[in-house]
């Protein structure tokens, strides 16, 4: 991977942005479904216990932009570099989209968005008035 690359990685040929540390507050939200949110939960539980980040509601429902079920991590710049590389180490096959709360939730959710592990394809609609 050459420096060019640094926060990008190709995976099946498509470029998937991953997460950088650019912006001071942040959200990640994991998905889950029927068969992981046990997975998803457990995960998120430890990330709020190793790292003081704020876990939210384990939706087992599609709530917001999300087109998946979903459990939401809130933190900042402060706790993203021990978070992040520890969440795609744990994560499992979970896949978890990492956005920034700069207050434009548009661009918040398309090319502030970045990922771990496959890309979902967000209800932006609400985003769009
Ligand atoms: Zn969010």
């Amino acid at each position: 991977m050459g420096t060019a690359d640094q926060g990008k990685r190709s995976e099946g040929g498509v470029s998937v942005q991953r997460p950088r540390n650019l912006h001071a507050k942040y959200h990640a939200h994991v998905y889950f479904d029927e068969n992981t949110t046990e997975q998803a939960r457990v995960l998120c539980a430890e990330a709020a216990r190793l790292f003081g980040v704020v876990m939210g509601r384990v939706h087992e429902k599609l709530v917001g932009p999300h087109p998946h079920w979903s459990c939401q991590l809130a933190f900042d710049a402060t706790q993203f570099d021990r978070l992040i590389p520890w969440l795609d180490a744990h994560r499992a096959g979970l896949n978890v989209l990492v956005h920034p709360n700069t207050g434009d939730n548009l661009a918040d959710h398309t090319t502030h968005a970045s990922w771990l592990g496959e890309p979902a394809e967000l209800n932006l609609s609400r985003f769009r008035t």
